[in-house]
């Protein structure tokens, strides 16, 4: 079909796989301000579209946002393909319209990271870990009033249960609570033999002792919790949220935490990220909020494991294949009407 083997990297990272990958397979680099050391940098569009040139894929770093304008202005480009679950930075539904391919890389390394990471969260929030923890060094030691709750026979409610979410179900297993899902897309028959009983958003909230998000970041899914949410959930319950910081209001989060609405939260996303100094997060009772930076997740395997699910999806899509990681099967007719006739 022709297409030059040509890629641009928006934000290169430290990590150096994909690029590797590419590079022995014959691609020509485009390499933009790396992303490590740029973290708050945003290109102008036309910066963006200049960058991306004639590439017929672009790889863009968390950062970089690939919105309709800039895909409609790329006329080579065929894909973005992503080395991270969340593609929520890129304009899928234009690139539908527009016949270009959009991939992700759902790594075993990444999803199974955070499913691990949710389960820390749950049990250092409900085992009061940093407050125990911070009494102690302070020369405290045990109190009544300081001891943490059971978990065995409590509830817990997952809100988008896909893949993290039911990884997280199976890793309940054991533990002998009560487990209710929340997923629009998701019917009771897909998550029997994982223990989940799928109830509406409402009841979830309402009857679970800990609620964690699970859900991609869309339209619907956009501040869908708020102040309304946070007030049917326990005051004694708990949130974590490891899915995407806007699903939650921040606003709302903070007020619901400073007047105990409810107990405690953990969170590893933010509405903004880097979350900014100023960010009044920062200022809750730090013994009832756990925050970490986007990273908790993360493990030695992850960010390889990630970039070389990409570089394959970008190998594949130069070759005039389709691999499995596109998100948007819809875009397939046109792309071929485009670029393989
Ligand atoms: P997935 O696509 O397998 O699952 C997401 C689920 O959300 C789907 O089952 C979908 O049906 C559901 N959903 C969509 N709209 C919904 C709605 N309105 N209400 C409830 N559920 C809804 O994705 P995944 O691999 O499980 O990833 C889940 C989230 O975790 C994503 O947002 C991803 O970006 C994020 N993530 C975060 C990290 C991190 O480092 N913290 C790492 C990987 C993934």
């Amino acid at each position: 079909m022709g297409a030059k083997r040509k890629v641009c990297f928006t934000g290169p990272m430290r990590v150096k796989i994909a690029e590797d990958i590419l590079r022995s397979a014959g691609c020509e680099l485009v390499l933009g301000k790396p992303q490590d050391d740029f973290r708050t940098f945003r290109y102008e569009r036309k910066e963006l579209v200049q960058l991306i040139g004639d590439c017929p894929i672009v790889y863009p770093s968390g950062r970089d946002v690939i919105g309709g304008e800039i895909l409609d202005s790329c006329p080579d480009l065929q894909a973005v393909v992503k080395s991270s679950i969340g593609i929520e930075t890129v304009d899928v539904e234009a690139a539908t319209d527009l016949g270009i391919l959009c991939c992700n890389s759902p790594t075993p390394e990444n999803y199974l990271g955070v499913a691990e990471a949710t389960m820390g969260f749950m049990v250092a929030l409900f085992k009061r870990l940093k407050f125990n923890e911070t009494f102690f060094r302070n020369g405290g030691w045990k109190e009544l009033e300081n001891r943490g709750t059971l978990m065995i026979g409590r509830t817990v409610g997952i809100v988008g249960v896909g893949r993290i979410g039911q990884n997280v179900a199976k890793r309940l297993g054991g533990w002998g609570m009560k487990i209710l899902g929340y997923d629009p897309y998701v019917k009771q028959e897909a998550v029997d033999h994982l223990g989940v009983t799928m109830v509406s958003l409402d009841q979830l909230l309402k009857e679970s002792d800990v609620v964690t998000l699970h859900v991609v970041l869309t339209r619907e899914t956009r501040g869908m919790i708020g102040m309304r949410e946070l007030k049917l959930m326990k005051p004694t319950a708990f949130i974590v949220n490891t899915s995407r910081g806007p699903a939650i209001k921040e606003t709302d989060l903070v007020r619901a935490l400073n007047e105990k609405i409810i107990a405690g939260a953990a969170l590893d996303v933010f509405e903004e990220e880097p979350m900014p100094a100023d960010n009044p997060l920062r200022q809750v009772d730090p013994h009832r909020l756990i925050l970490t930076p986007h990273n908790i997740g993360a493990n030695p395997g992850s960010g390889e494991a990630g970039q070389k699910m990409a570089a394959e999806s970008m190998l594949a899509i130069l070759d005039g294949k389709i691999p499995d990681t596109v998100v948007n099967p819809l875009a397939i007719p046109r792309w071929k009407e485009r670029f393989c006739s």
